[in-house]
Formats: C-alpha cells, sequence, structure tokens
C-alpha cells in the first residue's frame, strides 16, 4: 500500500511538473524513429559528413537509391550500451585486433566458447560510425533486406548467383521460384536471400547443408541451407544443433527449407525493423534497443556485407537498384571515429611512434600509408589517396612516398587497394 501512494505522489509530482513547466514527467521514452528517402534534407552540422559521403556514392552508383534512418538515440548512449561486456567481441589471438581494440577491464576473460574477447569501446565506435562504412567495399552491411514493393527483382540475377552450386542439382528454375514468391508473402529481399544462402553454404554445401538418416527404412534427408541454430562450443555440436533443428522442423526437401528459413529470417529480424546487416548486428531499433543482436562479432556487420558485394562482384550484379539505409545519430563527433591502434597507448614501453607496425622511414619519419600525417593508417587515408587520384588535390613529397604503399615507384589504385586491405584487417604492414 505504501508502495502505491508513493507511486501515486510521484506521478502527480510528475504530472505538476509537466503542466507547469512544460517539463517530460521523469519517465524514460523511446526515442522517436523515423526513416526518411530525402537525401537533400540531412542536416550538415548535426550529422557531420554524412550527407557529402552518401551523395559521392550516388555519383559512382547511379542506381542506388538511399534513405536515413533517424535513430533518435544520442550516440553516447549507444555505444555505453553497446560496451557493455560480452556484447560486442573480437576473434582471440588476432594481430589486427589487439592494443587499443580490446576492452582493458575484460583482459583475458573469453567469451562464446574461448575463441572471443571484449572489444573497447573505441573499436565498437570504430566500427558503428557510418562514416567509416560510407564507402563502395563496406557499404553492403547497410542494404535494405525488406522486399521493397517498388522494385522488379529479376530472377535472372538470383539464377547468376546459384548457378553452378551446390544449388544447381537440375531443380535450380523451382528454387528460384520458391525463394521470389516466399520473399514477397514475407517481405524479404530476394537477392539478400539468395546471397546468404552462399554466405552460410559457400559454393559446394557446408556440413549443415543436409544430413542423411534412415526412417522406416528409408533414406531421408534433412536441409539447413541457412544455418539456423547453429550454435555450440564445437564443431560437432554446430552441426548437429542445426541439423536437429531442421529436423524438428521437418525441412526434408530444399523447397521446405527454403520456406521456413526465409520465414525464420524475416520473423526474427526483417519484420521488427531490423532490416540491414548492420541493424541485425547493431540493434538500435525501438524497442528491443540493444537486447536483440544476431551476432556478438563487432565485424558481423563487415564482414557479411564483403561477403554478399563479393559474391555480388562475382556476377557484375553490383550496380543494380539496391537501397541502403543508413542510421544517424544525435551529437556524433565532428570527424568519423578513428581505427584504434593495435598497441596499446598509453604504455611507457615503446618509443616508436608507428602505432600501426608499418614501415617507418627513419629519416623523415614517414609512415606508409598515413598521408594526412597524424600518424595512423585510416579511412581519411584512404579519403585523402581518393581524392588525390581522382586529381582533386595535390601531395608533398612526404605524402608521395607515404602513399606508395608498395613502394613501386608509382601512385596507383594498387595503393588504394594496400590501404583497404589495411583498414579491413587483411593485411597488417606494407
Ligand atoms: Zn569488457
Amino acid at each position: 500500500m505504501r508502495k502505491t501512494k508513493a507511486l501515486a505522489i510521484i506521478l502527480v509530482i510528475n504530472l505538476i511538473c509537466f503542466l507547469i513547466f512544460g517539463l517530460r514527467p521523469s519517465v524514460v521514452f523511446a526515442a522517436t524513429q523515423r526513416i526518411d528517402n530525402q537525401i537533400n534534407n540531412i542536416d550538415d552540422k548535426k550529422y557531420p559528413r554524412i550527407k557529402k559521403m552518401i551523395e559521392n556514392l550516388q555519383k559512382s552508383h547511379t542506381n542506388w537509391k538511399f534513405k536515413v534512418l533517424y535513430t533518435g538515440l544520442n550516440w553516447n548512449t549507444v555505444i555505453n550500451e553497446e560496451s557493455k561486456h560480452g556484447r560486442n567481441v573480437v576473434g582471440i589471438n588476432q594481430p589486427n585486433y589487439s592494443g587499443d581494440w580490446l576492452c582493458k577491464e575484460c583482459k583475458n576473460k573469453t567469451y562464446s566458447g574461448g575463441n572471443w574477447v571484449c572489444v573497447s569501446s573505441a573499436a565498437i565506435s570504430y566500427m558503428m560510425d557510418p562514416r567509416n562504412s560510407l564507402y563502395y567495399e563496406d557499404v553492403f552491411q547497410f542494404l535494405e533486406l525488406s522486399y521493397d514493393s517498388t522494385a522488379t527483382y529479376d530472377s535472372n540475377i538470383i539464377k547468376n548467383i546459384l548457378k553452378n552450386t551446390f544449388m544447381d542439382d537440375g531443380k535450380l528454375d523451382t528454387y528460384i521460384t520458391t525463394i521470389i514468391n516466399r520473399c514477397r508473402e514475407k517481405n524479404v529481399n530476394p537477392y539478400y536471400i539468395a546471397g546468404k544462402i552462399i554466405q552460410e553454404q559457400g559454393t559446394k554445401g557446408g556440413a549443415t547443408f543436409k544430413m542423411k538418416t534412415t526412417e522406416d527404412g528409408k533414406t531421408v534427408y534433412y536441409y539447413n541451407i541457412f544455418n539456423i541454430n547453429a550454435t555450440g562450443s564445437t564443431t560437432a555440436a554446430i552441426v548437429s544443433n542445426a541439423l536437429n533443428w531442421a529436423k524438428q522442423k521437418g525441412w526434408n526437401t530444399i523447397e521446405k527449407c527454403l520456406i521456413g528459413g526465409v520465414d525464420f529470417i524475416a520473423n526474427g529480424y526483417i519484420s521488427v525493423g531490423q532490416d540491414t546487416m548492420y541493424f541485425e548486428k547493431f540493434d538500435v531499433i525501438a524497442d528491443s534497443y540493444y537486447s536483440h543482436q544476431y551476432a556478438q562479432d563487432v565485424m558481423y556487420a563487415q564482414n557479411q556485407g564483403e561477403k554478399l558485394r563479393k559474391i555480388l562482384e562475382k556476377i557484375d550484379a553490383t550496380e543494380y537498384a539496391y537501397t541502403f539505409v543508413i542510421p544517424l545519430y544525435e551529437n556524433m563527433p565532428s570527424s568519423a571515429c578513428p581505427r584504434p591502434a593495435t598497441t596499446s597507448t598509453g604504455t611507457t614501453s615503446s618509443t616508436n611512434n608507428n602505432t600501426n607496425g608499418n614501415t617507418t622511414n627513419s629519416e623523415d619519419n614517414i609512415i606508409k600509408g598515413d598521408m594526412t600525417g597524424d600518424k595512423v593508417v585510416d579511412s581519411a587515408d584512404l579519403l585523402y589517396l581518393r581524392k588525390y587520384l581522382l586529381g582533386k588535390i595535390t601531395y608533398t613529397e612526404e605524402q608521395k612516398k607515404a602513399a606508395d604503399t608498395n613502394s613501386d615507384g608509382k601512385i596507383d589504385s594498387a595503393d588504394l587497394l594496400n590501404i583497404r586491405k589495411y583498414l579491413l584487417g587483411k593485411i597488417t604492414n606494407f
């Protein structure tokens, strides 16, 4: 009774505050979120550089469409929430994700079966800041995964993705019809589903693709093409959990597996607004906020987006009328969050100011790949090199030396690619 009375008094006080001062009562309101396809309307002061970066992409990819999601969330709040220990992890013992990438409090504590470690707020900021991914190479993590009723989906594109793979077993056309129809019914982008099949199974079909069983003396196969419920601490457990799931669902034909899989993907994420790989990973969507994330791996969105891009590149299908949804946060830093150094900063053990492990020319102190001169190689250097290659800016002699990452005496697209590889963690030095 006392509690009820106290609550009633608090509510009355809140109401009085609200009426007199026009203040919101002290209740946490959900942020208002809205999607806007008017890129021109983006306020450059509130969301620095975003509009320009989207416009740059539109210039070279004229069929692409962009929308933004005003998340209504404060950037620092998002980073604090995502920084809860274990919510974002990275594979253990990776030289490219060491030093300032890792959570100083969790130190050597492992997660998810022992092969993952907690990452720092700096790493989360770097991976979540859309300005670090608004480039051709990384933009596919923002691909809209829901079905666009105004778009025409070309079955030939899906065929190109799936032909000469394990799906091309004589019934490919039937599978494609199944995919397109179910995707339309369930509001899922069928290109994404086709790409996801290859992402999950490769072109030959992985261990979870099918399981052979005998029922009533007859051979029966069960299929789990999308790796649903593929969890566990050992490979054997993962495969067994996935295939038992398929059996439980009765997925004893590829068609049944496709239908059930599309439904699962639609119901779990796309229908609740987590309709990009970025939003599957970083749940900044009302009302589940941060609690409904497809993976803990902080690299998930970038890696999956990259895989899909490569699949589309192989069949020359990157330039269709895709739609991308870019998240906007309130009170973001004025420039993109920097890539964390792979050695810990603030230690006294090193006199080497080259935090990236790149070749330093001791004579003139040039760090390969660092044209901006801030002693790190990051997305700003990439942008800077693009501008140079497009003839928009000129370089000093020092900058030219830094830009020639492969030391072949010329500055060209190979150097650009080199820096991309470095930023993606594919190479650790030049
Ligand atoms: Zn931690």
